[in-house]
């Protein structure tokens, strides 16, 4: 199986289907095409580390430049892919130019979802997905004051604790009654609350906006209550939606994400995919999936290049994930949706615990807040529990 392989997306996903193919000893060519002008970089410091200053472009980048020539992986930045011509198997770029393939892989990630509200196009209203992002934050946030963070999912609450260290106003509006609802139980969200709150961040939850204001530039966010909240910039973090327009036009399957078998092969036999931008089956969780994480990214690479190297493989993780805020560690495995009953363990007032998620009495997820070791022993005990059958039906 030495055929030409190209790969669209250069983020983690891409990279690592590179270095796993060589890895497995694959000697065909090599094409890794990104549209941003960087080598392979890591996203997870972006909205911590990187936003505060802490660390530079090059401690963020996966691997090092001389790992591409070493590895004889054509690497080639600054390039989006347009179109996917099947039926020629050949793809078109940005510049007009064509590239043949054997096989494709889509690791072409998410998109920050945009807010749909009037004032949206403001200047000083941004979102955080890309280096390119959080230097545009960075610049604009310099000589601002007051920062106002659409959503408290685990991006929004990040940015909210480093702006908070660089000495802004934060206020985080959220629509839902608690932060991060769609991946933590009451519990774990009430902590972050009051973590938040206690760093002098105002957050505003059960809240809507109707819209942002200002006269060319953002200076207000008219909230559902009808208050308007100061503002000079804007974050918008509501989400991420996958980049599978690529793959839709081309005629390949999509259902919010793209479609993947076990082996990561989509619809078409000579496309693969990985990452963020796919959605699979997961006979663990009965259900269709599509997850965001280093870790799915990570795994599910490795077993697309495992499937181009001709070995039988059935991708069905245990997810984990993490997220960090101020001096405090979240580290969730699992997927704790369905949960019937909780166990809470260490000490909440210490800010080391953890909450074991229960359905029908098994463990099927934990929340460990500054406490690894839980969660080291859950991702073992959760995964040695589904690999014995001994997890409930999802
Ligand atoms: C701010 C932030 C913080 C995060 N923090 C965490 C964390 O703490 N823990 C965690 O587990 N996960 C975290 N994540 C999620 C994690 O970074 C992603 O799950 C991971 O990067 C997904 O890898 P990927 O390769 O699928 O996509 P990406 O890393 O997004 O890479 C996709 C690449 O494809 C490129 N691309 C898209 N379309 C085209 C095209 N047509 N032509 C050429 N190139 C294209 C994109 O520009 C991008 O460079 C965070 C993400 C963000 C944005």
């Amino acid at each position: 199986m030495q055929d030409n392989i190209v790969i669209i997306g250069a983020g983690q996903a891409g990279a690592q289907v590179a270095q796993s193919l060589r890895q497995g000893d694959y000697k065909g060519p090599i094409r890794l095409i990104g549209e941003e002008p960087h080598l392979p970089y890591q996203r997870p410091p972006l909205s911590k580390k990187y936003l505060a200053g802490e660390v530079g472009t090059e401690g963020l980048l996966l691997r090092p430049p001389a790992f591409y020539d070493t590895q004889d992986i054509d690497f080639i930045p600054d390039t989006q892919v347009t179109d996917i011509d099947r039926a020629a198997k050949r793809i078109r770029l940005a510049n007009g130019d064509t590239i043949d393939y054997g096989r494709l892989v889509l690791a072409t990630g998410t998109k920050a979802r945009p807010l749909s509200l009037p004032g949206s196009d403001l200047k000083g209203v941004l979102s955080l997905r890309a280096i390119a992002d959080v230097n545009a934050i960075r610049d604009e946030i310099a000589d601002k004051s007051e920062l106002v963070i659409i959503g408290a999912g685990y991006i929004g609450l990040e940015v909210a604790a480093v702006a908070k260290a660089l000495g802004k106003n934060v206020t985080v509006v959220e629509a839902q009654d608690r932060p991060m609802k769609r991946v933590v139980s009451p519990q774990v969200s009430d902590f972050f609350s009051q973590l938040h709150r206690n760093n002098g961040i105002q957050l505003l939850l059960d809240t809507g906006i109707e819209a942002l204001v200002g006269n060319g530039q953002v200076s207000g966010v008219k909230l559902s209550t009808g208050a308007t909240l100061p503002a000079d910039l804007v974050l918008v973090a509501v989400g991420a939606a996958p980049n599978d327009e690529l793959a839709a036009d081309a005629g390949i399957e999509t259902d919010n994400g793209i479609l993947v078998d076990g082996a990561g092969q989509t619809s078409d036999p000579s496309v693969y995919a990985a990452g963020d931008c796919t959605r699979f089956y997961s006979n663990r969780y009965g259900r269709s999936v599509r997850m965001e994480s280093v870790q799915n990214a990570i795994d599910q690479a490795k077993a697309v290049a495992e499937s181009l190297l001709g070995q039988d493989v059935d991708y069905d993780p245990l997810p984990w994930f993490w997220s960090d805020q101020y001096d405090i560690k979240l580290q969730i495995a699992g997927l704790s949706d369905g949960y019937d009953d909780t166990i809470t363990g260490g000490s909440i007032s210490d800010n080391k615990f953890y909450v074991a998620y229960l359905k029908d009495g098994h463990l099927i997820a934990v929340d460990s807040v500054n406490s690894p070791r839980s969660h080291m022993m859950a991702r073992r005990v959760i995964g040695e529990a589904w690999r014995d059958g001994l997890l409930p039906d999802a």
